[in-house]
């Protein structure tokens, strides 16, 4: 199965009764998929987005070295990943990797990590606190 056709499978069990916006993530990682959806929680700050879950549970399961990502979720226009969810990503990928976006129907748009999040955070810049 097509990395973007698990985040859409992934999308269905979304937890989002308080914005309605439901998300699915999928990201590819040693040979395997993580999937995910967002999950939300009535303490709005509590939500997570579909992406760092599915890279937790990547993470979690011992990948360190995401090789690609797709993102699925409603409306007209593909989603894109929020900043948190891309400095995740950052972490465990190079600044090349496929970050593949859909709505639930029509096409999909594929941009490199370094379009999304050209300078992402790293702790040895140093020099801004
Ligand atoms: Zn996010």
């Amino acid at each position: 199965m097509r990395l973007i056709d698990c985040a859409r499978q992934a999308r269905s069990h979304a937890y989002a009764p308080y914005s309605g916006f439901s998300c699915g993530a999928a990201v590819a990682a040693g040979g395997k998929v993580y999937s995910a959806s967002n999950v939300e929680n009535a303490s709005y700050g509590l939500s997570c987005c579909a992406e760092r879950i599915a890279i937790f549970r990547a993470v979690t399961e011992g990948q360190r070295n995401i090789d690609a990502v797709a993102v699925v979720g409603g409306g007209d226009t593909p989603p894109l990943p929020c900043g948190a969810c891309l400095q995740v990503i950052a972490e465990f990928a190079t600044d090349d990797i496929p970050i593949a976006l859909a709505c639930e129907e029509g096409t999909t748009v594929t941009y490199r990590l370094e379009q999304l999040l050209p300078c992402p955070f790293q702790l040895e810049q140093g020099g801004t606190s």
